[in-house]
């Protein structure tokens, strides 16, 4: 399947000189919704999963689907201030100034399988923090998994130590 034809360039958004990707015409045709559910497996593989973590919020969209047929649980890793329990936070930098994410202590036991799931990578910045809030409570990360990846923006230079798949690359 053509997933790149699911997929449209927005210009200026969310602010000026940005081209935003956006997925939601591939999500609301269910043919593509289920496609391109199955390709990410086929890309994670036969692995043992025991978590799944999806970054806000457009992570949210495939980790849950993700981790349903993996037999695993999801973890929402969040924007500062949405999580209610006891978490870990993580900054990490923008391309002005910082920002953080943050996990719930509890969310992943020492020695678990975890899949790093989000829509898109694009300078790596929200993966590299997700990853670091996994290893800090003692998870190994098996795979960091993506929808598109914008290959020009080098993010997997800063994923370098981990196994990056995604599903369509520009
Ligand atoms: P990064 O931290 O620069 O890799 O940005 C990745 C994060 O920003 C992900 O959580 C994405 O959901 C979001 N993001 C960045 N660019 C796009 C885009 O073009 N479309 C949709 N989401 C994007």
């Amino acid at each position: 399947m053509d997933f790149k034809s699911y997929i449209r360039d927005i210009e200026n958004f969310p602010k000026a000189g940005v081209m935003f990707k956006d997925i939601t015409p591939l999500l609301k045709d269910a043919n593509a919704l289920q496609k391109s559910t199955e390709a990410l497996l086929d890309l994670i593989g036969d692995v043992k999963v025991d978590k799944v973590v999806g970054m806000e919020s457009r992570g949210f969209f495939f980790a849950p689907l993700l981790a349903s047929h993996l037999n695993a649980g999801f973890v929402p890793v969040r924007k500062p201030g949405k999580l209610p329990a006891k978490k870990m936070s993580q900054n990490y930098d923008l391309e002005y100034g910082t920002d953080s994410l943050e996990i719930h202590e509890d969310a992943i036991k020492k020695g678990e399988k975890v899949l790093v799931h989000d829509d898109v990578l694009a300078t790596g910045g929200t993966a590299k923090a997700t990853c670091e809030l996994i290893e800090r409570l003692g998870g190994e990360i098996i795979q960091c998994n993506f929808l598109v990846e914008l290959q020009f923006l080098n993010g997997s230079g800063k994923l370098n130590k981990y196994h990056l798949t995604s599903l369509v690359q520009y």
